[in-house]
């Protein structure tokens, strides 16, 4: 903990967050979308900047006293528009889906249709799902991947294209594990006039990285969260060509937000200036390289991936030939000290919330410093586990090994262990 205040005034939450700590410490997060924000990051976030209100932009603030707000909200915007080559940054979004919500309104008009890829096999919520916003004011139609190759199928999604006339298409996704070339997209969405959003959210890290492709050169709007593959706060940022900036900066203030979390805009700032740092870029390289060494210990284990294998930081276990659901994988793993997440596989005949499948990824381990050797260790254990459901003996004996690979890479150095 950042300072004592807490431990005199709230025993109760206090103690539920070092409980917090040591699960952290103890156990091998493989979420994809999970990591560890640096204790730079945090300390920015839990600073009195969350005691100012800042309604408005630099320099066109609707209160006093903004002037070292407003330093702070440029350095942000300049960080991101260098690091990603960006013409406009709005870095004022809440989260991934408050970003995505402030783009379909400030491009869409409602009933104008938004093409994008279907939830059940990798898209996201926000890109359209029943119940959220963008179902209510919008007619969406989802695209797939192909039943053979599990991959995007640059034809059937043109033809699909051509024939649904969609206003906007998203490209991105929550549980895709292959690289996403995004030139061709732009060609699609030339060829009949639409926008081109791509959702950036979990591989935003990679592309700072230069380990996978940049849509920015591509896409009319980019959007993406800072907690994931980033590394910062829990946040979200837009990129988008200068003719937008206007639509985009009122579609999220006063369209969908009220005042800026600057305490988060600043944590974004030092998250931006960690991401610029060369070491950025070998992190990134050692997330693939070590999601790739799990890929291939886990096939040797007898394991079937969706698409084979992975180009990026996450791959997904299909468990069906295994006799085994997402969800009870999920649960034997979390008693052996491994936490992941249940997720569907392309053409899924299970529900999304039991699936026949897990979803994988090593931005946090690859954070905590570990290589392709303890990829290698962990794709055994999973193994282990998941090949022995009835032997509760084992799951035992793997969360002692996992606890005692967690003491050797502890997320915040000089933390206690206990
Ligand atoms: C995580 C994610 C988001 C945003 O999620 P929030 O939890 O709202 O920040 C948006 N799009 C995709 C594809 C994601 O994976």
């Amino acid at each position: 903990m950042i300072t004592d205040s807490l431990k005199n005034v709230d025993q109760e939450i206090e103690r539920l967050i070092q409980r917090e700590i040591y699960r952290q410490q103890h156990t091998l997060v493989l979420i994809p979308s999970e990591n560890y924000a640096s204790l730079a990051v945090l300390e920015a976030q839990g600073s009195v900047l969350n005691n100012k209100y800042a309604e408005g932009y630099i320099g066109k603030r609707y209160y006093q006293g903004c002037k070292l707000i407003d330093e702070i909200e440029y350095i942000a915007i300049k960080r991101a528009k260098e690091l990603f080559g960006a013409e406009y940054v709005n870095v004022q979004p809440h989260s991934g889906t408050g970003a995505n919500i402030a783009v379909y309104q400030a491009l869409l008009k409602p009933g104008e249709k938004i093409l994008s890829l279907k939830l059940t096999q990798g898209g996201h919520l926000s890109h359209g799902k029943e119940g959220s916003l963008p179902f209510k004011y919008h007619t969406i139609v989802n695209y797939g991947v192909d039943r053979k190759t599990e991959r995007f199928d640059l034809d059937e999604i043109r033809k699909l294209a051509k024939k649904e006339k969609p206003r906007l298409i998203i490209v991105g996704a929550s549980s895709y594990p292959r690289r996403i070339d995004f030139k061709p997209w732009r060609e699609i969405a030339d060829e009949i006039g639409a926008y081109l959003m791509v959702d950036a959210a979990h591989i935003i890290g990679l592309i700072a990285g230069g380990v996978h492709p940049d849509p920015v050169p591509y896409a009319d709007v980019v959007t993406a969260t800072t907690q994931k593959t980033l590394r910062g706060p829990r946040g979200a940022f837009i990129l988008c060509r200068k003719e937008f900036a206007s639509a985009i900066d009122k579609a999220v203030f006063p369209g969908t937000q009220g005042g800026p979390f600057m305490h988060i805009i600043a944590a974004k700032a030092v998250c931006f200036k960690e991401a610029s740092d060369p070491s950025f870029k070998d992190y990134q390289r050692q997330i693939v390289a070590n999601c790739r060494s799990l890929a291939d210990v886990l096939v040797n284990e007898g394991f079937r991936l969706v698409t084979g294998g992975t180009d990026n930081h996450l791959l997904i276990i299909d468990l069906s030939s295994q006799k085994l659901t997402g969800e009870q994988a999920a649960i034997l793993l979390e008693e052996a000290g491994i936490i992941v997440n249940k997720n569907c596989i392309p053409f899924d005949p299970l529900p999304p919330s039991i699936t026949s499948g897990i979803r994988l990824g090593t931005p946090a381990l690859t954070t905590r410093g570990m290589k392709e050797e303890q990829m290698r260790l962990i794709g055994q254990w999973i193994g282990e586990v998941l090949k022995n459901p009835h032997k509760k003996q084992i799951r035992e004996k793997i969360r002692t090994k996992v606890e005692g690979l967690c003491r050797d890479f502890p997320i915040y150095k000089g933390f206690s262990q206990e």
